[in-house]
């Protein structure tokens, strides 16, 4: 069995990964990153998300970067507002880079060879670190830098939100686990650009949005 590594968010798309990575047959093993966000509560979601699928889960913890991010975005700088559209400062520049430089590392140090991260198609406009030619030329310097033939794959980066909450519903996703919210409330706030998505995704895949919004 071939092994991968899953860069897991604890939100609906890379749990989606997570499980359609399982169901490939793939031996797969998680990722999840502390990299000074507001919203911590998505770490333990997916804690609880590896757990409910039976794989392992390794949790780094990055928080040192809100350091280098602060005064940047909203996401992990209390001062700066969040907004319900989508605006700038909820870019975290270089964040996949950075979580995919980490990632290689330690698929070498498990002997994975596959890097599965949940890039969707509506990210490729914004976040330049979500788009193919982002991910294939970083597979060609971890192949470089390693000399190993490590592949890296977002296997949703075509299709859009509500498409992959439709595979995740075939595949037994349990999205009640997962968690959107830049904020960190006991339930969703409901307004966030992120809650936003989620909402308008479950509605156009029109499964029952299991979600707890505050509004
Ligand atoms: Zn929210």
């Amino acid at each position: 069995v071939d092994k991968c590594v899953v860069i897991l968010s604890g939100g609906p798309d890379s749990t989606t990964v997570a499980y359609w990575a399982k169901d490939k047959g793939y031996e797969a093993h998680a990722i999840t990153f502390n990299y000074g966000q507001i919203a911590t509560r998505e770490i333990n979601q997916a804690v609880k998300i590896a757990n409910e699928l039976g794989i392992p889960h390794k949790v780094v913890d990055l928080s040192a970067l809100k350091e280098i991010y602060s005064g940047v975005t909203s996401l992990v700088d209390k001062s700066i507002p969040m907004t319900e559209e989508f605006s700038q400062p909820i870019i975290v520049p270089f964040r996949n880079g950075i979580f995919l430089a980490v990632t290689v590392a330690y698929a070498t140090s498990i002997g994975a060879n596959l890097i599965l991260y949940g890039a969707q198609g509506s990210d490729e406009k914004y976040y330049p670190d979500c788009r193919r030619d982002f991910y294939k030329a970083f597979e060609s310097a971890s192949r470089l830098g390693t000399e190993l033939s490590i592949e890296l794959d977002a296997p949703f980066s075509e299709i859009q939100k509500s498409d992959i909450l439709k595979k995740g519903q075939e595949l037994g996703v349990p999205f009640h686990l997962t968690w959107s919210c830049y904020y960190n409330g006991l339930t969703h706030c409901g307004k966030c650009e992120s809650c936003t998505n989620r909402k308008k995704a479950f509605h156009e895949a029109k499964i029952l949005d299991p979600t707890e919004y505050a509004e």
